[in-house]
């Protein structure tokens, strides 16, 4: 391809809408462009970018047997009601109409349309295990959607369903995935992490993970052992709770005056004691009712594992000012466990029983307790692991101090169990003949957001740096003059070479500066270029230069082909 037919309308300003980084540069490396709000047209480069990643998947899900179909993108509400979820799937599922009033969809997802298909096709267990997947859009009416491809309203991803007989065999099809979706990542070129994750409003019973993309940007916190292969992500990171040193009170507790003192960090300076010392006590409601939820001071609460050990409710939030006066009487700074009303569930994190002398707020206006006891002083209904895990604790596993990183989800691997099967009928006939639902695992990889989160890790200044595997060219030859009949002809000469042993090269051959095409060069983020110039080839000799590292060497010209080529076949080794 030359650059001078080539549509790659590149800029030098920053979008003024772009947010993140790989937003901004796939607008300024003429990538994408906006057609409206979180909805993208995909210029020719992004969509060979796309296209590889898509082939690579393609190539893994076939490995492990798996069938590619297209389901459709609209789908009837009477499917969404089968499952319950056209009631609960909120503001975020695109609803239309069709000219009979009838009710659709744009899928954010394809578990209703895919157990409608296998139940209508699948008899007998000698149909199953089935792994069923298709690569198309999808749709979410996002709120703000404001981060590029990383958060579009339409986006491009690839799920899989699998159907097997019983749990044994839906672990064996979510290995086969796990396996499938590491090689994929790797494949691509990307430094990912697979995480334990939270099981989410999916709703499953077994397992699931996340499959992180590092980087700076990445809207996830992710700890990780060192030493073992233990990974989660914080929402899930399971906690040991710690057992501090401390000498029980002599006497009862004491009421305190705290005037104005609400925040812990405050009442830590006003009492000159230490936070591990404070019970943090925070009035929460979902569903119509109320909880008190402890923690020690110097805790954050983790809100997943408190929604999950209350059973899941939808919208957990912290109770009003007005609703903690009108419970506890007070203000929520000085709100605690102490007398609180018998119907009030409290709710304690695994470190608060564990608390020898504790100070707390007195359900009372500028008034605190110093010197309770947990067992002694209040009632505590049920215990939890509630917490967030902080970096440099240890290890479930090894006990190796945990790290932090930052990643980006991409995929993620979930056993569904048979949640949908039961809800639509999807069910077979065993070798008793006797009927049975099928057991339902799902797996998506947001295919579009994995080009996003590759240019997240793997950029710098001067623009995009693609890895090998899934770069749009692989090579651009850029000539420093247009006009030097020699250099004409060598270029002319190297793009055929490439071009016949298989490389993916672009020329660039527009009558601009060289200081030009470089910039452009840098910012599209051609994994090689090749620079011909008249002063180096009077020596008969080409400037290779590699993206990544910047590092440049010159070549004679009658070897830069192969030199190309070894450096791709090296890069898409896996
Ligand atoms: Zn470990």
């Amino acid at each position: 391809m030359r650059v001078s037919q080539l549509l790659n309308p590149t800029l030098r300003e920053v979008p003024a809408e772009a947010e993140v980084l790989s937003h901004q540069l796939m607008v300024r490396a003429g990538l994408i462009r906006k057609s409206t709000a979180g909805v993208y047209t995909y210029l020719p480069l992004a969509l060979r970018v796309l296209r590889k990643i898509e082939a690579i998947v393609r190539e893994e899900m076939d490995a492990k047997g798996g069938q590619e179909l297209l389901l459709p993108i609209m789908q009837p509400a009477e499917l969404w009601k089968e499952s319950g979820r056209w009631a609960v799937y909120g503001a975020e599922l695109f609803r239309l109409q069709d000219r009979h009033n009838r009710e659709f969809c744009l899928g954010p997802t394809h578990e209703e349309i895919i157990t409608d298909l296998v139940r209508g096709e699948v008899r007998s267990y000698k149909q199953l295990p089935l792994l069923l997947y298709q690569i198309q859009n999808k749709y979410r009416d996002e709120r703000r959607p404001r981060f590029g491809l990383m958060r579009g309203r339409e986006f491009v991803m690839k799920d899989l369903y699998s159907f097997d007989r019983d749990e044994a065999g839906l672990a064996e099809s979510y290995q086969k995935m796990f396996e499938a979706y590491c090689r994929i990542f790797a494949r691509c070129g990307l430094a990912y992490r697979a995480v334990e994750a939270d099981a989410g409003a999916i709703g499953g019973t077994g397992g699931t993970h996340e499959f992180m993309v590092l980087a700076d940007s990445g809207e996830n916190a992710v700890v990780y052992c060192p030493e073992c292969n233990y990974a989660a992500n914080v929402e899930k990171a399971e906690c040991r709770p710690q057992a501090l040193e401390g000498v029980p009170p002599e006497g009862q507790r004491k009421l305190v005056l705290t005037p104005d003192v609400k925040t812990i960090e405050d009442i830590s300076v006003f009492l000159a004691v230490p936070k591990t010392t404070l019970v943090k006590s925070l009035l929460y409601q979902g569903d119509q009712k109320l909880f008190l939820v402890l923690l020690r001071g110097d805790r954050a609460l983790n809100e997943t594992k408190l929604n999950n050990a209350l059973g899941g409710f939808v919208s957990l939030q912290l109770a009003s000012p007005e609703e903690v006066e009108q419970i506890l009487g007070c203000k929520p700074g000085f709100v605690g466990p102490v007398e609180v009303p018998a119907g009030l569930l409290v709710i304690a994190d695994e470190e608060v029983p564990l608390m020898k002398r504790a100070v707390c707020g007195a359900n009372k206006a500028d008034y605190h307790f110093v010197d309770t006891v947990p067992s002694r002083d209040f009632r505590i209904d049920q215990v939890f692991d509630l917490r967030m895990m902080e970096p440099g604790e240890a290890c479930l596993k090894c006990g190796v101090p945990l790290q932090e990183a930052r990643g980006i989800e991409v995929g993620q691997v979930f056993k569904l169990g048979t949640k949908y099967s039961k809800a639509l009928g999807a069910t077979f006939l065993d070798e008793n003949g006797e009927e049975r639902f099928c057991v339902m695992g799902c797996y998506g990889i947001g295919v579009s957001r994995s080009m996003a989160a590759a240019i997240e890790q793997n950029h710098d200044d001067y623009g995009i740096i693609w890895p090998m595997p899934i770069a749009p060219y692989q090579c651009i030859i850029v000539p420093v003059s247009t006009k030097d009949a020699f250099v004409v002809e060598t270029v002319e000469k190297l793009y055929l070479q490439l071009q016949r042993l298989g490389v993916e090269v672009v020329l660039d051959d527009r009558d601009e500066r060289a200081g030009v095409k470089f910039k452009d060069a840098d910012l599209v983020g051609y994994p090689l270029r090749v620079t011909i110039g008249s002063k180096t080839l009077a020596n008969g000799q080409v400037e290779l230069r590699e993206r990544k590292t910047g590092e440049t060497k010159l070549v004679p010209v009658e070897e830069v082909a192969a030199q190309v080529k070894i450096i791709i076949e090296k890069a898409l080794e896996y």
